[in-house]
């Protein structure tokens, strides 16, 4: 494949992470490139897809380790790989839970007493405008809860203080 060629099928990929993400515009080159070579930043991106806030953030601050790694991969090998990883995201996409489900976690989370304002040297992740003053961190895991409750794969880690078996999201209590 020829360096046009490649340079195409690297927009097209723009475009297609920029679909995935609900995304008018196709993303900057940069943040694909970043997104392949962290698969974490890939899963942060997809799981807050519908944060706006959230999603801004991830886009205009992309890890810098990750670019570094990023921005020495031959753009056909790149090529390759997005057409790895967007078929697994794709496969992933189910992994975000539904608005109602959210809205019930989410109301759940900002009564629980476990809710914490996050450490000023934790996660780079709160310091999103308006994260770190506020309480928006699960004390018991240090996720993000707004983020946490979008996850399907994710799980209150709190008994729910009166319901049995449940969680405080009033899904069935997992032990580790
Ligand atoms: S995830 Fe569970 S324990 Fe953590 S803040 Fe939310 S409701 Fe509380």
């Amino acid at each position: 494949m020829n360096e046009n060629a490649n340079e195409r099928k690297l927009q097209e990929q723009c475009i297609e992470m920029a679909a995935i993400l609900g995304l008018d515009e196709p993303v900057p080159e940069r943040t694909l490139r970043t997104a392949l070579a962290d698969p974490n930043y890939a899963h942060n991106l997809l799981v807050v897809r519908n944060e706006t806030e959230y999603l801004t953030y991830l886009l205009d601050h992309p890890p810098p380790v990750a670019e570094k790694e990023g921005s020495d991969i031959p753009a056909a090998t790149l090529v390759k790989r997005a057409a790895r990883s967007l078929l697994k995201w794709a496969g992933t996409g189910f992994s975000t839970v539904s608005n109602e489900t959210y809205e019930r976690r989410i109301n759940a989370c900002n009564v629980c007493p476990n809710l914490r304002v996050p450490s000023s040297n934790q996660n780079a992740l709160y310091s999103i405008a308006g994260a770190m003053n506020n309480k928006s961190v699960c004390g018991k895991c240090g996720c993000v809860v707004k983020v946490k409750a979008r996850r399907g794969t994710d799980t209150c880690p709190d008994l729910h203080p009166f319901k049995t078996d449940l969680n405080r999201w009033e899904e069935q209590y997992l032990t580790e």
